[in-house]
């Protein structure tokens, strides 16, 4: 069995030397335990968090010991009711190939109704993230203009797929490469799309969302948020999701300069945790799993392979080497 550890404390953008990659025994169930083979793991933006030391709302990886995350995997060795060998299984034990867990740690996923590993994307955390934020956090309406940073991401590309199905004016989206853009435009339907890196955004959002912007839905931070705070209309809303520019920041970063314009455009702003929304996930399931099914939502992952590329994948996640989500295949 293999699994990957933290081996120290990132600094700024973590590098691969804060990844040990070790071999180990394979783990036995123990009596009402099972055992099993993991083959997908995911890698997500706040795993950058869980690298420091410094307390949120996850707790820190320990230095020296294996990392978790999302994963799924088969059963192969069962001493529990309820979870036979050869059930597919999600779960919180990711970063290594082999895991023990209770039954009561793992959902049994059917495998004919999607790809197992939709579990991880489209139909799993990020998407009920990316359904949480749009409608119950911002509140998104018929008719609004919605802009989405992040956007060839998990959660964006997702986030501006359902705002046109539900019926926005408008989708706007940012990303970092002109393939990306070329992918929002021309596959997922979005009215607009920038490549940050081309031009100031505020100039840029301006341009693609002439009459100002309802709803921003904020993955990025930053020189983002300013942006959209400044191209917000009066009574918009902001669901800040992430701030994925700060995470290797060493310094505290500065607030949006125009932050004040709250006041006069009387704007709401409001961060959410996607594990507060459990409640929503069969309303998000029964809507979005025929939309995927039909191929109405369209989505992607940028696949690695091999449990000794998974800190390579996490790296490549956070520098925008994937389009879709960010898996690793066992
Ligand atoms: P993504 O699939 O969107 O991957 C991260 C992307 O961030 C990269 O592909 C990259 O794309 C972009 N990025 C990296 N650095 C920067 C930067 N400096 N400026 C702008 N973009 C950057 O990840 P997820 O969909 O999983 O997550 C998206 C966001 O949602 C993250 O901020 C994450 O932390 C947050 N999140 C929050 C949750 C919650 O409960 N609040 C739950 C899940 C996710 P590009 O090429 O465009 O730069």
């Amino acid at each position: 069995a293999t699994e990957v550890r933290l081996a120290s404390r990132p600094e700024g953008a973590p590098t691969l030397d804060n990844f040990e990659v070790a071999e180990v025994d394979v783990p036995k169930a123990g009596p009402g335990q099972i055992l099993v083979r993991n083959t997908w793991l995911s890698v997500d933006p706040y795993m950058r968090g869980r690298m420091s030391a410094a307390k949120s709302y996850v707790t820190p990886f320990e230095v020296g010991k294996v990392m978790d995350g999302g994963a799924i995997g088969e059963v192969v060795e069962s001493n529990a009711d309820g979870v036979a060998v050869g059930d597919v299984v999600l779960h919180g034990l990711g970063w290594r190939t082999h895991a023990v867990l209770e039954p009561a740690r793992v959902r049994v996923l059917d495998p004919e109704a999607a790809p197992v590993e939709a579990h991880l994307s489209v139909l799993g955390m990020p998407g009920l993230t990316a359904y949480a934020g749009l409608f119950d956090v911002a509140g998104m309406r018929e008719g609004d203009t919605v802009f989405v940073s992040g956007a060839a991401g998990a959660v964006g590309s997702l986030v501006g797929q359902l705002a046109k199905l539900r019926g926005a004016k408008r989708v706007v989206g940012s990303a970092g490469s002109a393939e990306k853009v070329r992918w929002l435009r021309e596959d997922l339907g979005f009215d607009a799309a920038f490549n940050y890196k081309d031009a100031p955004v505020r100039e840029q959002l301006k341009e693609a969302a002439p009459d100002g912007v309802d709803v921003y839905f904020d993955n990025v931070g930053g020189e983002h948020l300013e942006a959209a705070i400044s191209a917000l209309n009066v009574h918009g809303r902001i669901a800040v999701c992430g701030m994925i520019s700060q995470y290797n920041a060493t310094e505290p970063t500065p607030a949006p300069r125009n932050l004040a314009q709250i006041i006069g455009k009387r704007f709401t702003m409001r961060g959410f945790l996607v594990g507060d929304h459990e409640h929503l996930r069969p309303a998000f399931l029964d809507e979005v799993s025929p939309l995927v099914r039909e191929g109405r939502i369209a989505y992607t992952e940028t696949v690695v392979t091999g449990i000794e590329r998974a800190p390579h994948a996490f790296l490549d996640l956070l520098s925008g080497g994937n389009t879709g989500k960010m898996l690793v295949r066992l």
